[in-house]
């Protein structure tokens, strides 16, 4: 990025000129605190130098801990050992295939996606280039950072190791040590976000002068609309995707949610705000909210041992645990499988229901819930992780053989429904009835 150029912050549309930070220092949003960007200790080619080695470290852990059996568990003469791959094929041969599918994608799939994507565009910008398909697979990343859930896989894993103890005899593989190092890192390469990159390629590889040119109309656009000047100034539009501001052509359409245009920095097409967003989010709200239903009440496991086949619900299986001395781990699968999707519902529909309603109360209050919505509800995929690790590893036959339930696909849409519900809501939305009563601060 360039001082004066444009960027619209993205959880409640409000413009900011970049400009150059202070040692240590980080720019926030005015107006909903959000972090836009923050001052880095290391020059870009220390920075591309260090994300290259991290993102290399974290793609070759990541095929160490798929190649590798997790955990091997012994019971009277028996041994089962299974790696992540090898668990979501039985649960796919015990017709779970929806389970298996989203295990598999955000386990295994989306991960390696975001991971390799970010490899390859890290190895590019050290070399001062743009490697082909670049905003592609810039915009890749961020999509599958969304869905990547290695640190939720992790827990699941420890609580699976937990709960077999009681079982049977437990020996760690290095499949296990793998997952824990690839979660470590998968945290710092975090820190690697697309918005970020995107003003760092700027820097380190000037775009094509039509772009600059688009770029530099933005901005002198902006201190019309400051200045008030005579004319119509073109209209502004922030990019959800990379953040920089655009100057929407005269031929788009005057309103709605489409722009017909597309960034000229990242190619994402162009909204004033994401189509649709209350219509789809109470959508999937509602279909959330019935499948939650037989979520719980069906069971999300059967176990089978010489006492004949006993199923497990969620809360009988939060009991069980209660009941046989883990206590910390009933909460956590408590607050994971019961808590957090049921605040997520409660959460959703008032911030949905509140934007609908172009409601002027508490903005700040309600962005922060909205954040918090949006960090919270992967997690609730711990139990599906959990159910599919467990029902791969107790494979007993006449002893003890655990396998899902119907409650564990009920359950794994609700996650799912829940997340895309909070993607498709536009915190933007919460800030509009503010915008146009004349309160909008420039800057
Ligand atoms: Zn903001
Ligand atoms: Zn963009």
């Amino acid at each position: 990025m360039k001082p004066g150029e444009l960027i619209g912050c993205h959880d409640c549309g409000c413009l900011y000129q970049w400009q150059p930070l202070a040692v240590r220092e980080r720019a926030r949003c005015t107006r909903c605190r959000l972090e836009l960007y923050r001052w880095h200790a290391s020059g870009p080619t220390a920075q591309t130098d260090a994300m290259v080695a991290l993102t290399l470290a974290a793609v070759l852990v990541f095929i160490l801990a798929q190649a590798f059996p997790i955990v091997n568990l012994r019971l009277a003469g028996m041994t089962s050992g299974v790696t992540l791959l090898q668990a979501i094929g039985v649960l796919w041969g015990e017709g779970m295939g929806v389970i298996a599918t989203m295990v598999l994608l955000c386990a295994v799939v989306f991960p390696g996606i975001e991971l390799s994507a970010l490899l390859y565009v890290a190895i590019g910008l050290r070399h001062r280039r743009r490697v082909p398909g670049f905003n592609l697979v810039l915009r890749t990343v961020q999509g599958a950072r969304h869905w990547a859930m290695t640190e939720v896989l992790m827990i699941g894993i420890l609580i699976t190791v937990i709960k077999m103890t009681s079982l049977a005899r437990v020996e760690p593989h290095p499949g296990l040590f793998a997952f824990a190092f690839l979660t470590i890192l998968c945290a710092i390469v975090m820190r690697y976000e697309p918005r970020a990159l995107w003003a760092l390629a700027d820097r380190q590889v000037p775009q094509p002068d039509d772009v600059r040119r688009h770029q530099a109309a933005a901005r002198h656009d902006h201190h019309d609309h400051h200045d008030h000047h005579h004319g119509q100034p073109a209209e502004l539009v922030a990019c959800d995707t990379c953040g920089l501001v655009n100057r929407l052509d005269d031929d788009a359409p005057a309103s709605g949610a489409h722009t017909n245009a597309h960034c000229c920095r990242c190619g994402a097409a162009l909204h004033r705000r994401i189509p649709n967003s209350i219509a789809w989010t109470w959508a999937m709200l509602a279909a959330a909210t019935l499948l939650y239903i037989p979520a719980n009440i069906l069971p999300v496991m059967y176990t089978e041992s010489v006492g004949g086949t006993e199923g497990d619900t969620i809360m009988s299986g939060v009991l069980l645990f209660w009941n046989t001395g883990s206590p910390g781990l009933a909460i956590i699968i408590f607050i994971a499988s019961v808590v957090v999707p049921v605040s997520k519902l409660v959460a959703l529909a008032w911030l949905n229901g509140s934007a609908q309603l172009r409601s002027r109360a508490a903005p700040l209050a309600r962005t922060r819930t909205y954040r918090v919505v949006e960090f919270i509800g992967r997690w609730s995929m711990l139990d599906i992780f959990v159910v599919t690790l467990t029902v791969a590893l107790v494979r007993f036959d006449l002893l003890a053989v655990i396998t899902a339930g119907p409650g564990a696909i009920a359950f794994g849409c609700v996650v799912i429904l829940t997340m895309v519900a909070s993607a498709q809501f536009d915190p933007r939305l919460i800030w509009d009835p503010i915008d146009s009563h004349g309160e909008h601060r420039h800057v």
